[in-house]
This record gives structure tokens, sequence and C-alpha cells, in this order.
């Protein structure tokens, strides 16, 4: 991780128990009363003195509050800070206003029901999130509250700073604030995209603006096959395992060998980091190199029936290296901040399944074009296949994590709304 890092909201929805729901409300309106009686001493101080009360007055107020009225003692004392600071915060846009030469509503009394919410800092400070595996789901623990229920899953993990407890229509949220690690690399795009890799195409693509993205077959291997096969048979034409211009034939070779493969790393290289640069979230099916090459061998009694036709294929998808690709695209997607998601194979069975009515039918490796019998979509193959695992990474994903690449419009509250 690097030492730079960024902070990213994420959100989770709470599940109290009905006493741990009465709690939180009992919280919440002991926020909305300190709030409101905050802003009704800096009303009254400028009222009758014209004196403006800080932040620092407010707090120091706070402090004596709570030695005095044990009440006011029981809500965590930075959560009932970070209130008044709120409060702070919308005098001060107020009087910014204000100078600016506009007519700005005076910062208003909040009912119960306009109330958003309140805040935490410092973590371990009257609270903590323990987040569940690769952090979905979760427990909060609350003082005073207890463990709390918390449903959702964090894009990526980071350190947790601070956090907002939301109440909206009923339902109780935690926004949490997480320092995660600086993508290292620029994004300029905001699109979905998945997509299958083919023989005829390298990568057939499609986003979910419905554009396509394709990338040919590269062009270095067919002209530097060539060459490898004529010093692969030079080779064995050479009896004499020992002799000197055998040993210089087999080190050409060798040397032909590394380039091919320097130039299929530099190839990948470039063409992952221009993808990555593009696009939030990219898909594609899980294992499909090892599925696809594993199926192709067969066993000895009962040998692959397609076996010849498949061994040829495995070659040639062997050579343009979907499996380096998919894991360089991988870690250039996620180094920018964006989303990968696998699609299951088998469940799924993206190529045969129509992207359009869904159902399945089972084509040969040879069927290049998918020609749905049932509603009539036509496309080629791996971009019909390239669209069901669109479809579904869309689909399976909660709509907050994909609020981020903007495809569902986010529905999480949030203070700025307040
Ligand atoms: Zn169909």
């Amino acid at each position: 991780m690097s030492e730079a890092s960024n902070l990213r909201k994420t959100t989770y929805r709470l599940y109290p128990t009905p006493k741990q729901a009465a709690a939180l409300a009992q919280l919440l309106c002991s926020h909305q009363q300190l709030y409101n009686a905050a802003l009704e001493e800096r009303i009254s101080a400028w009222a009758k003195a014209r004196k403006s009360i800080s932040y620092a007055d407010q707090c120091k107020s706070l402090t004596q509050l709570r030695t005095e009225l044990p009440e006011w003692a029981l809500a965590n004392c930075s959560s009932q800070q970070m209130t008044l600071r709120r409060l702070n915060k919308a005098f001060a846009a107020f009087f910014r206003r204000v100078k600016a030469g506009q007519e700005p509503g005076f910062p208003r009394f909040k009912s119960l029901a306009r109330f958003p919410g309140f805040s935490f800092k410092g973590h371990g400070d009257g609270w903590r999130f323990t987040p569940g595996a690769d952090w979905r789901h979760g427990t909060l623990r609350l003082s005073g509250v207890g463990q709390i229920r918390a449903r959702g899953q964090a894009r990526q993990g980071g350190e947790i700073r601070s956090s907002d407890l939301l109440h909206k229509d009923g339902c109780w949220y935690l926004s949490l604030t997480l320092a995660v690690a600086q993508p290292e690399r620029e994004r300029t795009g905001n699109a979905a995209m998945a997509y299958d890799w083919g023989v005829e195409t390298f990568l057939s693509g499609i986003t979910h603006a419905g554009d396509r993205v394709n990338i040919d077959n590269p062009r270095w291997w067919q002209q530097a096959k060539g060459e490898i096969v004529a010093l692969q048979q030079a080779v064995s034409r050479k009896a004499n395992k020992r002799s000197n211009r055998r040993r210089k034939t087999v080190r050409r070779l060798a040397a032909a060998r590394a380039k091919v493969a320097r130039k299929r790393l530099d190839w990948a290289h470039q063409q992952t980091a221009a993808l990555a640069g593009k696009y939030a979230l990219v898909a594609t099916e899980e294992l499909t190199l090892k599925n696809m090459t594993r199926s192709a061998k067969g066993t000895a009694e009962e040998p692959g029936r397609q076996m010849a036709q498949k061994a040829g294929l495995n070659r040639e998808i062997l050579d343009t290296a979907p499996g380096l690709f998919t894991s360089l695209l991988r870690y250039k997607v996620l180094e920018t901040g964006g989303e990968w998601v696998d699609a299951p194979t088998r469940q799924l069975k993206p190529s045969q399944r129509c992207p359009s009515c869904w159902r399945v039918e089972k084509k040969t490796l040879s069927q290049r074009v998918h020609d749905c019998a049932h509603c009539g979509h036509k496309e080629s193959r791996d971009t019909a296949s390239a669209r069901v695992v669109l479809r579904w990474a869309l689909e399976s994903k909660p709509g907050q994590e994909l609020a981020e690449t903007g495809f569902i419009p986010r529905e999480t509250p949030s203070f700025a709304s307040a």
C-alpha cells in the first residue's frame, strides 16, 4: 500500500434490534436537541450583543454542560462536538454568502424528522466497526447501544477514519470514511465494460452504453511463428547433439522465443493500460483459459470428440495469451480504483446464453454467431457472451456500489442534502 491515501465513503445499512433502535432514536434526539440549543445560543448572543459565538466557545459550554447535567454525558463527547461542528459549518456558509452580497437563509432549527443523524471520529472512541471478509457486511459496536448488524460491501478496504450514522425513512445507515490507497493510475472514463476473447478477434467487449470494444489478434505472433518453426526444424535435423552448430541453433531458438515473450508482454501491457484508463468496472468470465484447455484434452479411454480441432484452437488461444492479458488488466483496473468482476462461467454459461431473452441454448465451438431461435437476437458469439457477462455483473452488484460508476442513482442519504 502506498503512503499517499485518499478518503472514500462507503455505506452499510444497519439492522438494529428493536431495543437498539430505541437507543439509537434516543441518541438522535439528544443530538438534535444539542444542535438546536447551540443554534439558539448563537442567535440570542447575536441578537442581544451582536456577539458571535465560536465553535471553541460552544465546545467549552458542552464540557460544562456534561459535568452539570448527567443526561448530556450519556452521548459520546467527540460525537457531540461533531454536531457542534456541523452547526459551525452551517454558520460559516451563512456568513460566506452574506459577505458575497447574497441574502442567504439563516441556519434553521431542525425537527427530529429533518435531523439527518450524528457523526463519530477517532475509530474506537465510542464506536468500532468490524468488517466481514473482503469488507462484506460487518458489525458496528456502539457504546450505549451494543453490537449492530451491518450489511453492504466496501469496494476497497482501508483504514477507518470516521463515520456518520444516518437516519432516513425509518432506516439507519452507517457511512464510513475510509483512507484507501491512492489510485496509482489515472482513469479518464467511468463506463462499465465486459469482454470475452476468441480466435478471430482477440478481445470482444461491450460497454453499458452499447459501444463495442474490439482488439484484433496481434500480428507479431504470425510473423515470429515462421522463424520459430524454421529454427525448431533445424534443431531436430541436426543428429549430433553435441555439435557446435546445433548448440548455436538451440541458442537462436531460445532467443527467438524470448523475443516473442517480450513482445507479447509489451503488447499486453499497452493494451491493458489503455483499457484500465477508460473503464471503472470490468467484468469477464473466471478461469476461462483453464476451462477451455482442460476440456480439449479428453481422456485416454474416451478421447475428446473434437480433440484435434480443439487442440489447434487452444494453441492459437494460448499463443495470444488471454490469461496473461486478464491478469494484467485486473491489477491495472484495481490500481485505478476501479472494480473487477469475475463471472461464474459454469452457472452463467455466457457463451450459451442469449443476452437478450436469457435463454440457454447449446452452441458448438465452431458456431461463431449467436442467432437466438427464441427472440432473434443475432451477433458475434463473443460479443453476445460479453453482453451476458455485463448484464450479469451490473444486475448482481448492489446499487450503492455501482452508484460511483454512474449506472444506478445513489439513494444513500447524506449530510449534503440536510
Ligand atoms: Zn434470445
